[in-house]
C-alpha cells in the first residue's frame, strides 16, 4: 500500500509522480485531476472516517455495526490501494518501457504465449467488467502463474494474497470526460501510458 510515513495510522492521498497534464493526450488534465483529487480523495476520506469511528468505539467501549463497517472499509480501503497502484503504474508516454522486459516478459510469454495475446486477454477482461471495476494483472507466488482478475467495484472478485503487477481502472469516472462511454478506446489508450518498468519492479519485489 502506498501511504506517506508521516500520516501515522490514517491514510493520505499519495502525490503523483507526474503532473496532471503529463499523460495527455491519453488522459486529459481535467480527467486526471478530478480522478485523483476528488475520487481517490473520497476513498481516503471514507476509510479514515471508518478508522476514526472504530477508534472511538474501542476507546468508549461501544459497538459499531460490524457488518456495515467491514463492508465499507473493504470498499474504501480497496479503492485507496488500487488507485495508489494505478497512479504508480502509469507514466508519460516515452518515459517507460512500452513492453515488458526481463523476467516479466518471460512470465508473460510462458503464461499467455506472448505479449499480444496477454494484451488481448487483459483488454477483454477490462472491457467486460460489469459496472464499475478494475482489470488487474497479478502474480500468484504459489504457482508462479500470472492471473488476470476482474475486480468489481474495488473489492469484489479479489483473490487474497495475489500481487497486483498492473491495474487499470475502468470505472466511468476514470474515462468519461475523455472518452464518454467508449471504454474500449480508453483501454486502447492505456497501453501508451502503462508503465512496464513499474510492473516488472513489482514482480521482483
Ligand atoms: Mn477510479
Amino acid at each position: 500500500m502506498v501511504e506517506n510515513a508521516d500520516v501515522g495510522r490514517m491514510l493520505a492521498l499519495p502525490k503523483l509522480r507526474f503532473g496532471y497534464d503529463a499523460l495527455q493526450p491519453y488522459m486529459s488534465e481535467q480527467q486526471l485531476t478530478l480522478h485523483h483529487a476528488k475520487h481517490h480523495q473520497a476513498y481516503v476520506n471514507g476509510a479514515n472516517a471508518l478508522f476514526d469511528t472504530m477508534d472511538k468505539a474501542r476507546k468508549d467501549g461501544t459497538d459499531v455495526d460490524a457488518k456495515a463497517a467491514a463492508k465499507a472499509l473493504s470498499f474504501n480501503l480497496g479503492g485507496h490501494v488500487l488507485h495508489s497502484l494505478f497512479w504508480e503504474n502509469l507514466s508519460p508516454a516515452g518515459k517507460h518501457s512500452s513492453e515488458p522486459a526481463g523476467d516479466l516478459a518471460k512470465a508473460i510469454a510462458s503464461e499467455f504465449g506472448g505479449f499480444d495475446r496477454f494484451k488481448k486477454e487483459f483488454a477483454q477482461a477490462a472491457a467486460s467488467v460489469e459496472g464499475s471495476g478494475w482489470a488487474v494483472l497479478a502474480h500468484d507466488r504459489g504457482t508462479g502463474r500470472l492471473i488476470i482478475l476482474q475486480v468489481e467495484k474495488h473489492n469484489v472478485n479479489v483473490v487474497p494474497g495475489l500481487r497486483p503487477l498492473l491495474v487499470l481502472d475502468v470505472w466511468e469516472h476514470a474515462y468519461y470526460l475523455d472518452y464518454k462511454n467508449d471504454r474500449a478506446k480508453y483501454i486502447d489508450a492505456f497501453w501508451n501510458i502503462a508503465d512496464w518498468d513499474e510492473a516488472a519492479r513489482r514482480l521482483g519485489e
